[in-house]
This record gives structure tokens, sequence and C-alpha cells, in this order.
């Protein structure tokens, strides 16, 4: 008989998590007014919000956190993170930041300024936070994934890759007077972490030299899309996850990261170049928003994890289980006849809520209706991905109809094993088998004017 698969590590320090009933939860998810975010982590048993920030760091990853110095220039830290970030990703120049999203923030006021109307920036769709710092200095995010990324029901090894017929007419029409960069998102989050093959990242690194525009990578689940492209794209099956990496990014010019991620770190974020011009125009900004440039908006410790995450997450046994345990999810799920996005991305389930609830009209909110219900259910915390974030109109202030209503489950790294999976996958058939005794979703009490699903407060209808 084969041997079953196991984790390439064990466990040597526990997190408790506190049981509860049915009846607490009601009661909590009510004082909650419904939004899942205003629970405590403590009234959650299974906690699948994020995989960012979440994951869990190893022993040599903690013993870096004792060994790292903490000097504000140089530290030995901020040169293990140089090393890592040289041996394996291949870039010379880089700038730690706090977050992702601060390494945005760097690279977009470097390039954009305040006030950029006339600027455009084709990608995969673009992560929130991304397109929020475009469209905050009123540049365009062109969103030219392909098609077939929009059905859910379609089987397709490479669903983040962007449609090269569209990057070419953009390319043409705009070049590099209008376009700073074309940034591609590996994994694609906003997609459900749907990967992106390396014929695509080659193909659309050879257009953007043809047209003379920098292409960057919004790199947060960097490792994962190298094991998408070594288990599926023909051609690499025998490379090891680091080569796979190496060549990934020789195709880019920079990259920004959130190290939440890929770099199982608990905060953390990267801003990385060829171009020294470049990079020395980004420190300046560095320096007035996260930190000197040998620390950004971290501690030398900080640096130090990262490093030697890096280095953990680049490993196939690792990324094996890691990819493995999520798909575990989806097609347990999808064995029960429960509507997913498929195939499964690399760090999260997404359950179609239209599909589970077509009963339900989507402005009383079904995914996040399935959410509250799967809390109820079984003290697991999934996020709504549907009307209550598309938030409304900023002009109009009328209601956004998403095209796609989702409920995603998004797996930490290492914190959680196969018997988590199967708890959650079966919440969730009981909740399938009584979808038509649910018959009502929301109304909304109060809402912020922007960024609603946050702090929305609802009521059940
Ligand atoms: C998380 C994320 C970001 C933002 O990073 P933070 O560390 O949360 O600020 C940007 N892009 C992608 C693809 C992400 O997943």
């Amino acid at each position: 008989m084969e041997l079953p698969r196991i984790e390439p590590y064990k466990i040597k320090m526990v997190e408790p998590v506190l049981f509860s009933s049915r009846e607490d939860r009601e009661r909590w998810i009510r004082e909650a007014d419904y939004n899942l975010f205003n629970l405590k982590s403590e009234q959650v048993l299974i906690d699948v919000l994020t995989d960012s920030g979440t994951g869990a760091m190893s022993q040599k990853q903690w013993a870096e956190i004792m060994l790292g110095d903490e000097s504000y220039a140089g530290a030995t830290s901020y040169y293990k993170l140089k090393n890592a970030i040289s041996e394996l990703l291949g870039f010379p120049f880089f700038l730690p930041t706090h977050q992702g999203r601060a390494a945005e923030n760097v690279l977009f006021q470097t390039l954009l300024g305040h006030d950029a109307p006339d600027q455009v920036i084709p990608g995969n769709s673009h992560f929130d936070t991304t397109k929020g710092h475009i469209e905050f200095r009123h540049a365009k995010p062109l969103d030219i994934t392909i098609d077939e990324a929009f059905d859910t029901t379609l089987e397709h090894p490479f669903k983040g890759n962007l449609n090269l017929v569209k990057l070419e007419a953009a390319l043409r029409e705009y070049g590099p007077a209008r376009i700073p960069l074309v940034l591609v998102t590996v994994t694609c989050n906003s997609s459900g972490g749907q990967p992106v093959s390396m014929a695509n990242l080659r193909a659309v690194s050879d257009l953007c030299k043809k047209y003379g525009v920098r292409l960057f990578f919004d790199a947060a689940r960097f490792a994962e899309n190298a094991y998408f492209i070594k288990v599926r794209e023909p051609g690499f099956a025998d490379s090891t996850i680091r080569e796979i990496v190496r060549e990934m990014f020789s195709y880019a010019d920079g990259f920004t990261m959130s190290a939440k991620k890929d770099g199982i770190v608990n905060i953390g974020g990267l801003l990385a170049f060829r171009d020294e011009d470049l990079f020395k125009k980004c420190c300046t900004f560095n320096i007035i928003y996260e930190g000197y440039i040998t620390y950004g908006g971290l501690a030398g410790r900080d640096l130090g994890a990262l490093s030697q995450g890096l280095y953990e997450s680049t490993e196939f046994d690792y990324l094996q289980a890691r990819v493995g345990q999520v798909e575990y999810l989806g097609k347990r799920l999808r064995e029960f006849g429960i509507p997913v996005q498929w195939p499964i991305g690399g760090h999260a389930v997404f359950v179609d809520a239209k599909k589970f609830f077509p009963h339900i009209p989507q402005d009383e909110f079904p995914a996040q209706l399935l959410g509250v219900e799967l809390y109820i259910e079984a003290g697991v915390r999934a996020v709504e991905i549907g009307m209550l974030l598309a938030d409304r109109d900023p002009v109009t202030r009328q209601e956004r109809y998403p095209a796609l209503e989702l409920l995603r489950l998004a797996i930490p790294r290492r914190v959680y094993n196969q018997q988590h999976m199967e708890y959650m996958a079966v919440a969730l058939k009981n909740l399938w088998d009584r979808r038509e005794s649910i018959t009502r979703g929301f109304g909304i009490v109060s809402e912020a004017p922007i960024m609603r699903h946050f702090t929305v407060r609802l009521r059940r209808l």
C-alpha cells in the first residue's frame, strides 16, 4: 500500500482554542452585528479569515528572532535578507517595508506622484490595496486577465494568465509614456490564488521589452505559483522550486511583496529592483514613509525571520503539503456537491454563494449569510467576497452587484491539520443539506462611506 503523505514538520508549540456552543456563537455573532470582523479571535474555533500574517514560524525562524541585532543601519539580519533575495530571487537592490501595501505606496508614489490621471497600469486583477494605490493617484488599473478566469466552473491550469492580445493592444495604445509598469500578480489573489504560467510570464516580459515598459511582480505568493508551474506546466516536472522561482523572477524588473504570505512571517513587506536609479529614487520615499533603508518599517529580528521564511517556502515538500491541504478541502466540498471555484487555488477555497443559496437575492448578501451560518454551525470564520466588499458606487451611491458572490476560506500556513479541513468540509455539508430551510439574508443597519465591509452593522431579515 502506498503510504499517505504527511506534513514535513511536527508541532512543538501549541496555541489553545476554546470550544463554544451553538448558543454562545448565536449570541456572539448577534452582539457582533453579524459582522465576522467584529468577533474576538477567542470566539473562533478555526480561523480562515485570511492567510496573511497568520502562518506558523519554524524553530529556525524563531531562532532568527533571537539572533537579529537591532541596529538602525546595517543590521546582520538585513544582510541575511539581502543574501536571500539575491540568491533565491536574483535581485541586487531592495527595500524592506512594514507590509506589502507599504511597498506599493513607495513604488507608486515614486512612479506616479500624487496625481497621474493619464497613467495606466495593466495587470491581472490587481489586488485591492494595489488598486487603491493606483486609483488614489487618479491613475487607471487595467484588468487584462484571460476571460477563462471569470468562469468558476471552467477547468484551466493557469487562470492567473494575462491576455497577451489585450496587453499588446494596451502597450501599443499607451506606450511607455503612459504605462509606468505592467504588474503581474503571482499567484493572482483576486481570482482565487490562480497561478500564472512560465510561458505567460516569458511572453509578457517579451512584450514589455518590445515596447520599453517595466515589468513588476506583485509577488506575495510567488512560491505557490512556482509549485503550480512545477506540477502543471510541461517541461518543469524535473526542475526544483528554486530553479523555477529564479526563472520566474528573471523576467521581472522589480517586485512588491507582502511577506505575510509566502515569506511566512507575521508582518513585513519588500520592494526590489534591478535598476539602481529607481532604487535610489524609492529610497527617499522609503525613508519618509517607512524607515531607514536597512530596516524599513521592521525590526532587525523580523528581517532575519523573513530571510529564513523565504528559504523554507521554496522547498517542494513544504509546498506540496501546503497547496495539497487547500486542495484537499476543495475536493471534499466538491465531493459533497458544494459549488466551489475550480480549480482550487494555492491559498484558499471559494464557495459560490449564489449557487449555494439561489433563492436568496443578492441584495440580502448570500455570501455573508453563508459565512454567518458557517460560524454558528461550527465556529469557523471565513470571509465574504461579494456584495458587501464590492461596496456602493462612490459617485452614485448605488449598490454594486458583483458577478461573483463568494465565501473565501483562506488557509493559514502550517497552522491547521487535515482533521481541521475535514471538520470544515462537514460543517459546510451540513449547511448544504439544509440550505433550503435558510430563507432570508441580511439588511444593513449602518455602514461607513468607504470600505464598509470591515465595520458594517447588519440585521437579520
Ligand atoms: C496581501 C497582499 C497585498 C498587500 O499586502 P499587505 O502585507 O497586506 O499590506 C498585496 N498584493 C497581494 C497579492 C496580496 O495578497
